[in-house]
């Protein structure tokens, strides 16, 4: 049994998946007008937690995960998508290429980016610009059932005519806590300022890089429909969990959530799962503060990818985590030395699975990652293995397997290490191999050349 946190009860729960052995899983990705932020892949870092976890527990995933490469407005951080200025827009105009140029070309990055920070990739990647007709479909839905108003730029979400048909509204924040961003009197249209836009029509003197034609003029669609469109053509009108950062609990999601139950009339998703979030040096992280790190500035600074997933490890996923260079210098260390530990440690590839999951500390480790997905209890149990008494083998083969959780790409670096050793060795004996031609001395140079085939599988000595 798995329970977490679940931001619309506010409580920990035990988790119970909608079909049986099978759970859907929708997070919210990154809208794609610039590198993805250390503090974003927090947040993602924490989905592909929860995805190998349910995994490790015998679940089948079905993970899906937007990527959003529709220019919304800044005012989204507001709380208020009609307002601001349109990122993708305001990226054009820094990069001097068109919005389409750059979603695909972050949105590459973030892919590439996922694949170094050992994700296991979602099953879908949906993009916002191919469910254009998916999303029309659905606002079309919320206008029958008569729960929007047409103003002058845009179709918009009635919150009011909502609530008085029985929903509730922003269920997953204190309701004063969704921001009310944007007041009336900035855009006087909005009969409330809860109200959001599902259909934003193009400025009538702009052409836009990026617009379609819907039933109600050409435009765009509002921030939020996307998601509720999107999740539900690929998991269902109902599925069991949504994951995004703390801040989209009182802007995005109670949204989304609207959509959702107003276009179907059922119940939209079971559990909501939300990250705090990162900061760097103590503050807030923003691009303007100049803190608002990439996975290419980690690496810029002499870090992996790894050392990343190490330092995230070190917070549970509820807790603000402070970034530092330091605390990640730590976990540099840290990992360094983990690796090392395991490269010298005996392997054999024949225990069982069913040793394995006897073993105490294969429970302690389940126990941690079923607990609220307890990441940093989980990797404490690693070291308690090294410290035990168990043999090397078997230490060996618990940590490894409890690497499909944590996903530190152990195997692959300890072989690393091997073969670095490896090489060293294998080097100096070629070394020592030709000093022994150069003297003549074939019968040294004869052994040399043998050992290097029987033990390191060293054949091709040609002109060495
Ligand atoms: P955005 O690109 O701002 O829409 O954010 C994409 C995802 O990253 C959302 O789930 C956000 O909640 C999350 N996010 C943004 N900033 C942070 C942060 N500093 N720490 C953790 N998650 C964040
Ligand atoms: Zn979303």
């Amino acid at each position: 049994m798995i329970r977490f946190y679940n931001s619309l009860g506010r409580e920990v729960q035990d988790f119970k998946e909608i079909n049986d052995g099978k759970v859907g899983i929708y997070t919210c990705g990154p809208t794609v007008y610039s590198y993805v932020t250390i503090g974003n892949w927090r947040t993602y870092t924490l989905s592909d937690f929860l995805v190998r976890t349910l995994e490790f527990l015998g679940y089948e995933v079905k993970h899906v995960m937007n990527i959003t490469d529709v220019g919304h407005l800044t005012g989204d951080n507001e709380g208020d998508s009609s307002t601001g200025e349109d990122r993708m827009e305001k990226a054009e105009r820094k990069e001097g290429k068109t919005a389409w140029e750059i979603a695909k070309f972050y949105a590459e990055d973030f892919i590439n980016g996922m694949k170094q920070m050992n994700f296991n990739l979602p099953d879908v990647l949906p993009r916002a610009t191919e469910h254009i007709e998916e999303q029309i479909e659905q606002v079309q839905e919320i206008i029958d059932k008569g729960f929007t108003y047409e103003t002058s730029d845009g179709i918009y979400f009635d919150t009011k005519k909502f609530e008085d048909a029985g929903h509730k509204y922003g269920e997953l924040s204190n309701l004063d806590k969704i921001r009310e961003g944007a007041r009336v009197a900035i855009n006087p249209e909005k009969k409330n300022p809860r109200d959001f836009a599902l259909w934003k029509f193009s400025p009538k003197d702009k052409k836009r890089h990026m617009e379609w034609d819907s039933p109600w003029g050409i435009g765009f669609p509002g921030w939020h429909i996307e998601c509720s469109a999107m999740s539900m053509k690929y998991l269902g009108e109902q599925f069991d969990i949504h994951v995004g950062g703390e801040d989209l609990m009182s802007t995005h999601h109670p949204c989304e959530i609207a959509q959702a139950e107003a276009a179907k009339d059922v119940k939209f998703v079971n559990y909501w799962i939300h990250g705090a979030f990162l900061q760097v040096d103590g503050g807030r992280m923003g691009k303007s503060l100049g803190n608002a790190y990439s996975l290419h500035d980690i690496e810029e600074q002499g870090f992996s990818p790894m050392h990343l997933r190490y330092f995230y490890m070190s917070g549970h996923y509820k807790k603000k985590l402070n970034f530092t260079w330091e605390a990640l210098e730590s976990s540099r260390s840290a990992y360094e030395k983990l690796i090392k530990i395991l490269s010298g440690l005996k392997s054999d590839d024949n225990i069982e699975q069913n040793e394995l999951k006897e073993n105490s500390f294969y429970k302690q480790f389940a126990e941690a990652i079923s607990s609220d997905i307890n990441i940093p209890r989980a990797l404490a149990t690693i070291w308690e293995v090294l410290k035990s008494d168990l043999k090397d083998e078997l230490k060996l083969a618990l940590i490894l397997k409890f690497d499909e959780v944590l996903g530190l790409e152990l195997r692959k670096e300890m072989n690393r290490e091997d073969d670095l050793e490896m090489s060293d060795e294998v080097v100096n004996l070629i070394a020592e191999r030709k000093k022994a031609r150069d003297e003549k001395n074939w019968e040294l140079a004869d052994s040399i050349r043998d050992k290097l085939r029987d033990e390191f599988g060293v054949t091709d000595l040609q002109g060495k």
